[in-house]
């Protein structure tokens, strides 16, 4: 059989939060496609600053990257690295990067927050005006946003429809999982790749990835680690392994923050180094094939990943979301509270209530909370507290190791009855019974709140006076009434 040549010379594929050789849809069809590849990657730091992107996730994702980068030498695609300020520089550099490399096709997976959409379609103009190809992927999500609709063709905006409704169209496809790309010929007349281009303005295009980033605080300090996470594509499928092992007890252990009994991998996702279909591929693989019924772990856990394609497509359908708004227009009534000192009290964890102090201490030290907590600290910010659920967003998006927009946003307003399919205004999580219910032994409380680690189980939840433990923050009886009246008012 005749080896069919691809019919482009030279793709350059650019990553952004899709850093990994395997299941990476651009990178691999810009790779069947073209005789010879590079890749690029572009750090926007003051636009990732406006987006509340935290010096951990950062870290994290530029740890990736390099890995990422190693694994592209193998396969002869250099990887160059170029630092601008912001998202509306980079159709400009793009252009011009790919001029000087003699690009013909420039490809890379679609990244759908609002921002994101507008800069790969300016992107997209000026690279087309003077001939190059741009093709974009639809890969971070199981159905490209807008792929699911409900029989009027309008979006679903309660969950369960909605991932009825993706399950079956799913449930008729084969979850494919992509190879890594082929080694890119270097003889045959191939291009010598510059080690560094010098750009307009002085920028400079390395293939150097530094270990200083402009308004960021970067620790290199241990390579392949960063706040106790290991970094990279080997470290996810490593994860994804191991939780394949415990996936069928998810179900009944995943509410407990002590037990470590969740994947774990929302980094990963989040970052790229891992795809939804890997994921999807494990956990059907394991439950004959089935999205729903079979093992009730697995069946929960895909549940949960429909989650995140729920919020996604939510974020695109709805482009206020983006833009700081509450999904329930009328919640725009309620009158927040913006007291700063009790909200940096609810951030390092110190309003008095154990089980919201222990989770906001565990974001603090690991960057990452477990979902019950997650549940539980914003809905006493919001409800008891009554401060306004933009800043505990805000504040998440800046420590987590795993913030995502669309997830984050939409767990956020979830749980502050803001949103679509929210938890009812008048459902408050009352924090003590949540702590006697999932952490009955108070062993989550006594690894992050040290304070009281020689209290008994029972008191543990609700402490009597601790030297050198805080009072409680607020009444949180009448906050939750409070709580319940302003919105009661809305109606
Ligand atoms: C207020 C609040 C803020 C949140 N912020 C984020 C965020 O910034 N980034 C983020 O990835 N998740 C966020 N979540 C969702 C959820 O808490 C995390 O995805 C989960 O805790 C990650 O841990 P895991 O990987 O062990 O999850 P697992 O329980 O193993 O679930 C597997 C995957 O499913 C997805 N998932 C699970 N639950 C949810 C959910 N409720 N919503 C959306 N996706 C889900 C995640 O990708 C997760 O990695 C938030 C939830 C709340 C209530």
């Amino acid at each position: 059989m005749s080896r069919q040549f691809p019919f482009l010379e030279r793709g350059l594929v650019w990553f952004r939060t899709d850093l990994r050789m395997h299941d990476n849809s651009a990178l691999y069809h810009a790779s069947t496609r073209c005789k010879w590849l590079a890749a690029v990657f572009i750090a926007c730091p003051k636009t990732w600053k406006s987006h509340h992107e935290g010096d951990t996730l950062v870290n994290f994702r530029l740890a990736c990257l390099r890995e990422l980068q190693a694994q592209l030498q193998n396969r002869n695609i250099p990887l160059y690295y170029l630092e601008i300020p912001k998202f509306s520089q980079v159709p400009k550099v793009l252009r011009q990067i790919s001029q000087r490399l003699k690009i013909d096709a420039l490809f890379a997976n679609a990244e759908y927050p609002l921002n994101e959409q507008c800069r790969d379609k300016a992107v997209q103009d000026a690279l087309n005006e003077e001939g190059t190809k741009v093709e974009y992927y639809s890969d971070r999500t199981l159905l490209p946003p807008g792929a699911v609709r409900t029989g009027s063709d309008e979006p679903y905006k309660v969950f369960t429809p909605f991932k009825r409704a993706l399950i079956q169209v799913c449930a008729g496809i084969e979850v494919k999982i992509l190879p890594a790309p082929r080694k890119m010929l270097q003889s045959d007349g191939g291009p010598h790749w510059p080690k560094w281009l010098k750009l307009e303005g002085g920028r400079k295009l390395t293939q150097k990835i530094p270990s200083q980033l402009t308004h960021y605080s970067m620790d290199t300090a241990e390579t392949g680690v960063v706040k106790g996470w290991r970094t990279g594509e080997s470290a996810a499928q490593k994860r994804l392994k191991a939780f394949s092992e415990r996936v069928s007890e998810y179900q009944t252990e995943r509410d407990f923050p002590a037990l470590d009994s969740t994947s774990r991998l929302s980094p990963y996702l989040n970052s790229g180094a891992i795809s939804i279909r890997q994921c999807i591929h494990m956990a059907l693989s394991l439950n004959d094939g089935c999205w729903q019924g079979g093992n009730e772990g697995i069946a929960c856990w895909i549940s949960e990943l429909i989650w995140r394609e729920f919020y996604t497509h939510l974020m695109v359908d709805f482009p206020r979301l983006s833009k700081g708004k509450p999904f329930k227009e009328e919640t725009e009534q309620i009158p927040w509270s913006y007291d700063k000192d009790q909200f940096d009290r609810w951030s390092i964890g110190e309003t008095g209530v154990p089980i919201v102090d222990a989770a906001m201490r565990q974001l603090n030290e690991t960057a990452w909370m477990h979902n019950r907590l997650r549940m539980i600290v914003a809905s006493f910010l919001s409800k008891n507290m009554l401060i306004d659920w933009r800043w505990g967003e805000c504040y998440f998006m800046q420590q987590l190791i795993d913030a995502d927009f669309a997830s984050n946003n939409g767990g956020w307003q979830w749980t502050a009855s803001t949103g679509t399919d929210a938890a009812p205004y008048f459902r408050v999580f009352n924090p003590y019974s949540q702590s006697k219910r999932f952490d009955p032994n108070g062993n989550f409380i006594r690894k992050y709140v040290p304070e009281l680690a020689s209290l008994n189980d029972k008191d543990i939840h609700d402490p009597p006076p601790v030297q050198g433990y805080p009072q409680v923050i607020c009444d949180v009886a009448a906050g939750r009434k409070r709580a319940i009246e302003v919105f009661a008012k809305l109606k």
